[in-house]
This record gives structure tokens, C-alpha cells and sequence, in this order.
């Protein structure tokens, strides 16, 4: 990838140097606020709501900002659940915000336990909001987030979740598990570009917003701007200018979505965790997750043995053609993944992991059966 890159950037500065190129990401007409909002319906779709959905024009990371500058206030009661890296992220922006957070938290190989939820929110019933992690990608678990929302909708607080991860892999019912504010991103299972996010914001969160004095106005963070300049207008301009290339991909994105069915491309990322899972397990290491029911189904990440050493297995793996993501921070060294996310979730994909997994694992000294691991893998995938 690397050398194409580098090969057509030098063809523009030679061949073409002074002359207008055709090009496959320039020259598009901005969308129309027709096709804008074509989009969000998409989304909607896919999200499963009936709310508004705010198409933020960036990476999820700042349509998480944007919600939680919107919704939080000093001395605001919080619930964060947290099961790992994000879970903790949201903790800890919390507290900056000077949020009240009460924490419940898991090990990064276990899910939160609805009923301590349940339990938590009847403790106090000032809670206003809790938040939540869907699945957690860095570590690979999931939070039964049905369960937990239920459990936060028979209490009153506000729901939160975070299915940037999720969306996608996971069955995921915005409206019908009675979610206020979800942030999604297409640069997972959607299978598509990271700079783009999509946010479903129900009537009672608008409230809560503008009943925050501290609420951003007049700024790109602002939900509400985008509210009123936008949505209660009419749609009939888009405030600022719009994204082409990303709202192009974001528009593509969906629709492929769309058509394989968004129960299809779901049940293709369950088929792909389950097959690589039995194919980890056949290959005689453990996962990260302590059981299937909290694994996530976009990535598997595998606890890396003792006696191995997880950069020189990744190195291996690489030559073998495989990408293993590190652990991070208190994970480095404990855990490689391997992700099957949207193209990737296929049994060829998978299979193919496996395989160079096995090797990669040959490599570094273990004895194992890469056929038998395929074999278990082939069940399960196809
Ligand atoms: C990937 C991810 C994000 C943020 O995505 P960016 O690509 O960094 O914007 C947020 N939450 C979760 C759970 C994620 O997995």
C-alpha cells in the first residue's frame, strides 16, 4: 500500500506536474441538502431510531466530545460503566467535565453485570445519566448493553452508549432499548471511512442539553447549533461546509450496508468471531474474554501465553502476512488481536488469519495443529 501511494504521488509531481488530474476524490459537487439528509436517514436506519440523527463531520472520538460537552454539567450524577479503555476514557472526561461519577467497574475480560446496574441506579436515584461502552475494541469484550439499558429505563436516567464498536457486529436497537444519545461510527464493521459519525439524539437529550447552561453555542462542537441551524430548520441549508469526501464514503458506506442488509452484515461478523474464536481455541491459546457471551464479534484478541513473546509473535505473524494489534497500557504484552471487521469478516478472511496465526505461532516455538484449527474454524464460518 505504502509503494502505490508513494507511486501515484510521484506520477502527479512528474507526468502530470501543472495539468488539472482527474482524480477519484476531487472535483465532486458538495452534497445537497436533499442528499445530506438522504444520509442521515440511512443512518437512522442502520441505528435503528426513530430520533434525530446528527451526521458529525469527523471521527468519532470528537462526536464523543461533542456529546458529552452537551449533555454534562458540574455537579451532574453520573453512572459510567467501564470494562475497559473507552470505559475508562469516559470516567475520566466525566470527572474533567466536574460530573459526579459514580463508577462501576469490570475487568477488560468480563462484561457489566446488568443487575449491578439495577442495583446502582435504585441506590441512587439522583443518577441523570449513565454511560456506556458496547463493546470495548481494544481488549474485545461486550457489555450485555440490552440488559443495561433496560435496567437504566426502568430507572428514569438518561441512556448513553458508545457502539462505535458495535454497530454493526452486534444486534444493536436504538429506539426499541430506549437509548437517548448513541454514537456510531462507519469505520468498523460499517466497513467504512473513520471521518465521519453518526449520533441519535432523542427528544429528552435534546432537553437535557438545552437545559445545560454549559452547553456549547456558537461552536463546531455544538449538537445544538446543529439542532436548530440545521434540523429545526427545515434541512434546507447545511451549516458550514460540508465534508465532500467523507459524506460521499459515509453515503456509501451506508447504502452497502443497506443492501446486504443490516442483519446480514451482522450475522457475518458473529459467524467470523465464532469461527475465529474455535480456531484461537483449537490452536491451543486462550482469549482475552473469559467467555463467548462477553466476547465481541468485531476483533478477537487472544491472551498471549506466558512463555511467548507477543512483539516477537506479532513480527512472525506479519511475515506471514497477518496484522496483530498490541495491547496497549496495561495490556501491552498480554494480548494481540486479530480483527475481523467488515471486509475482513468473511471465512476466507478468517481462515486465512488462522492459518498465519498458526504459523506465526510455529514460529515462536509452540506445537500446533494449524489444519485441526482449521477444520474447527470451517464449522463455525461456513
Ligand atoms: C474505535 C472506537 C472509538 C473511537 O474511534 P476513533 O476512530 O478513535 O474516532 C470510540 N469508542 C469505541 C468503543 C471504539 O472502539
Amino acid at each position: 500500500m505504502p509503494a502505490a501511494r508513494s507511486r501515484r504521488g510521484a506520477d502527479a509531481i512528474g507526468q502530470d506536474a501543472g495539468m488539472l488530474r482527474r482524480h477519484p476524490l476531487l472535483d465532486h459537487a458538495p452534497p445537497t441538502p436533499e442528499a445530506f439528509a438522504a444520509v442521515e436517514v440511512a443512518a437512522a436506519r442502520i441505528l435503528r431510531t426513530d430520533d434525530d440523527v446528527v451526521l458529525v463531520q469527523a471521527e468519532a472520538a470528537l462526536a464523543l466530545e461533542a456529546v458529552l460537552l452537551g449533555l454534562v454539567r458540574p455537579g451532574l450524577r453520573v453512572l459510567c460503566l467501564s470494562s475497559g479503555t473507552y470505559g475508562r476514557w469516559f470516567a475520566n472526561e466525566l470527572r474533567k467535565l466536574g460530573a459526579e461519577v459514580s463508577l462501576i467497574e469490570v475487568s477488560s475480560r468480563e462484561g457489566v453485570d446488568a443487575a449491578s446496574v439495577a442495583e446502582a441506579l435504585e441506590r441512587d436515584p439522583s443518577i441523570a445519566l449513565v454511560v456506556l461502552v458496547h463493546a470495548e475494541s481494544l481488549s474485545g469484550n461486550v457489555n450485555p448493553a440490552a440488559e443495561i439499558c433496560r435496567a437504566v429505563r426502568a430507572h428514569g436516567a438518561l441512556c448513553l452508549v458508545d457502539a462505535v464498536a458495535s454497530i454493526g457486529a452486534h444486534p444493536l436497537e436504538v429506539s426499541k432499548w430506549g437509548i437517548d444519545v448513541c454514537i456510531a461510527g462507519p469505520q468498523k464493521a460499517l466497513a467504512g471511512s473513520s471521518g465521519s459519525s453518526l449520533v441519535s439524539v432523542s427528544d429528552r437529550a435534546w432537553q437535557a442539553m438545552r437545559d445545560n447552561p454549559t452547553a456549547p453555542r456558537g461552536s463546531f462542537l455544538s449538537l445544538l447549533d446543529w439542532k436548530d441551524q440545521w434540523i429545526d430548520a427545515g434541512r434546507a441549508r447545511i451549516p458550514g461546509t460540508p465534508s465532500i469526501v467523507e459524506m460521499l464514503a459515509l453515503e456509501a458506506a451506508c447504502a452497502r450496508v443497506l443492501d446486504e442488509g443490516l442483519d446480514q452484515v451482522i450475522a457475518r461478523h458473529e459467524r467470523s468471531a465464532l469461527g475465529c474464536r474455535a480456531g484461537v481455541r483449537a490452536l491451543g491459546l486462550e482469549l482475552w474474554p473469559r467467555s463467548e457471551h462477553v466476547a465481541a464479534n468485531a476483533v478477537t484478541v487472544v491472551a498471549v501465553p506466558p512463555s511467548v513473546d507477543a512483539d516477537a509473535l506479532s513480527q512472525a505473524a506479519s511475515l506471514h502476512g497477518l496484522a496483530l494489534v498490541p495491547g496497549r497500557g496495561e495490556l501491552e504484552g498480554k494480548i494481540l488481536r486479530i480483527d475481523h471487521m467488515g471486509a475482513g469478516a468473511s471465512p476466507e478472511a478468517v481462515l486465512a488469519a488462522l492459518i498465519a496465526f498458526g504459523e506465526a505461532l510455529r514460529d515462536s516455538g509452540l506445537c500446533v495443529d494449524i489444519a485441526g484449527a482449521v477444520g474447527v474454524a470451517g464449522e463455525a464460518l461456513l
